[in-house]
């Protein structure tokens, strides 16, 4: 059995799937004539194209015609004649086709990338992804295609990315196990917007398993057993069908109410990726959207969205809401997220650099399109506005400031928009706790990120396994901070929200009830539990769990004793 982090609950039991990035090395010289180099090259390359366009015929309908394009215009690039004819000189001079084709690709990679200007700095992403491709086609190292992954996969993985994710089948997927990552990493906010359980950061797990093999995973507990025995898989198929029966009864909180026992009203909202997760978050019962993740519209793309990509973005999710709120984040980059196109520098310490609004500020015609797409949006829905990462009131003075200019635009344009945009802030980092106050008078709203309260409270890389004993919620720091931004925005009557993973775990919520929390937003797929906590929990007993939890002294106290008042 290996541990791991339980990121995403339910039991999974399947055959292991890996994917594994293999070494692309290879001998820069060659027995071969050049000759042969080149015929083995043109070999090559048909296969390369030929696998690229099935690939894009596949994905027209199951990702989208605009990715489809992108791959294919991948296979254009490789069969453009200029190109061809400098790799082929490479061979002439005695090079193999592996290193004539790096040589050429690498040219080109550091011409785009020279230039500065982002779109042509694209390009030189798209080279490096027709490098990594047409090597591993002359070295006949063939992909691991998860689309085609047959049903009870248990994939098997480093870290799953966004781009991974698009090509999997939620039917066929029994689990996922990788590398790293942690509860709230991204590969487990994936995990969980496809209910699939998951178990992350079990150390050394490409390696330790073998594809075929047969393993049961509990996504709740953490946990990996390999070569199950007879009975073990007898009880873990009673625990899944347990869980998913008690999925099924949770239906019965559609249509309700977000209430305490005692009747009072939250609000109950979701966090969503894309616009299209709007519409699980809404058949789940979900009251709105407490945050967009806005950062994957950019992730998923291969070059900066447009403002009018952003803007049919923002408001296809505005209109699925109709005037239900929908608070979307601004880009929120750096970290464990990375955009390749905007050319971030590698940074010694990514969570403590140039991130989230610290670039945007930077980088105004960046952020300027971004709240000019969400203005015009709002025209078409209840938006809000909410900063990530601020440490200081003049960020979010800054970003009030540059919402007027933009307004100011619009105006003059006879454009319309929501001239009463909410603009909140997340409370994420331990500065903003310590001007709560401060940052109260110029928020419309707070929305509380617990996910990086926790990692820049405890200091602790939120990723990182081998202190992820620190990275807790229970921990009387972290409690103590959120119970002091809620008291905060509450004197001065701003709404408080909590976006963090904490808002859905149902140990916190007592205690979120008893500080005064008014809104909690959950991945789409835990707001029913949590509608169901809620309403389980009257303000009065809330306040009692409170009192005795906030005397409490350490992390493992708190925890322990949460889990012994759980209803
Ligand atoms: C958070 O930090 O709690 C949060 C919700 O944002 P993210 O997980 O995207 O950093
Ligand atoms: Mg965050």
């Amino acid at each position: 059995m290996y541990n791991g982090i339980g990121a995403s609950s339910g039991i999974g039991i399947g055959k292991v799937m890996i994917i594994k990035e293999q070494a692309l090395s290879y001998a820069p010289t060659t027995d071969a004539t050049p000759e042969q180099e080149i015929e083995r090259y043109k070999q090559a390359l048909n296969k390369f194209v030929d696998d690229t366009m099935a690939k894009a015929e596949q994905m027209k309908s199951s990702v989208g015609e605009k990715e489809a394009e992108i791959i294919m215009g991948h296979a254009a690039m490789l069969q453009d004649p200029y190109m061809n004819s400098e790799i082929e000189k490479q061979m002439q001079s005695g090079d193999s086709a592996e290193k004539a084709l790096e040589t050429i690709c690498d040219m080109f990679i550091t011409m785009f990338e020279s230039t500065g200007d982002e779109l042509t700095m694209q390009r030189a992403t798209d080279v490096k992804d027709i490098k990594k491709g047409m090597l591993s086609v002359l070295l006949g190292i063939e992909e691991a295609d998860i689309s085609k992954a047959p049903k009870g996969t248990i994939i098997v993985v480093d870290d799953l990315t966004p781009s991974m994710t698009t090509g999997i089948v939620k039917e066929n997927i029994a689990g996922i196990i990788t590398q790293t990552g942690g509860k709230t990493s991204h590969s487990a906010i994936l995990a969980r917007a496809l209910e699939i359980p998951a178990v992350l950061s079990v150390a050394g797990v490409v390696e330790k398993l073998a594809d075929g093999q047969q393993v049961i995973i509990d996504g709740s507990k953490g946990t990996v057993i390999d070569t199950p025995t007879e009975e073990q898989l007898k009880d873990y198929t009673e625990k899944r069908n347990k869980f998913l029966k008690e999925k099924e009864e949770l239906k019965k909180y559609i249509g309700m109410a977000t209430a305490t026992a005692d009747g009072k009203v939250v609000e109950l909202v979701g966090n969503i990726g894309n616009p299209d997760n709007t519409k699980q978050v809404v058949e789940c019962d979900g009251e709105g959207v407490g945050l967009f993740r806005t950062e994957f519209l950019f992730m998923d793309s291969d070059s900066m969205p447009t403002e009018e990509q952003q803007f049919e973005a923002y408001k296809k999710a505005a209109l699925v809401l109709k005037d239900k709120p929908l608070i979307i984040r601004t880009l929120d980059i750096g970290g464990d997220k990375e955009i390749p196109y905007l050319g971030l520098k590698k940074e010694e310490n990514p969570f403590l650099g140039f991130r989230a609004v610290r670039f945007c500020l930077e980088n105004t015609q960046l952020y300027k399109t971004q709240l000019r797409a969400l203005l015009r949006a709002s025209a078409f829905g209840n938006i809000k506005i909410m900063v990530p990462l601020v440490t200081c009131v003049d960020e979010i003075r800054a970003v009030k400031s540059l919402v007027k200019e933009i307004m100011a635009d619009l105006d003059s344009q006879g454009i319309a928009y929501n001239n009463e945009i909410q603009v909140g802030v997340m409370m994420e980092t331990s500065a903003s706790v310590m001007i709560a106050d401060l940052l109260a008078k110029e928020a419309d709203f707070f929305s509380i990120g617990t996910n990086d309260l926790t990692q820049y409270t405890m200091c602790v890389d939120r990723g990182n396994a081998d202190v992820a004993c620190l990275y807790s919620v229970y921990n009387p720091a972290v409690l103590r901070a959120i119970k002091h931004i809620i008291e905060c925005g509450s004197k001065e009557g701003i709404m408080v929200g909590m976006c963090g993973e904490a808002a859905a775990d149902p140990l916190m919520i007592p205690l979120l009830v008893a500080f005064g929390l008014s809104e909690f937003s959950v991945s789409a797929t835990s707001v029913l539990a949590t509608r169901k906590v809620i309403s389980m929990w009257s303000q009065q007993e809330a306040q009692q769990v409170a009192q005795k939890a906030m005397q409490l002294e350490t992390e493992k106290e708190v925890a322990e004793y949460l889990q012994s008042i759980q209803k």
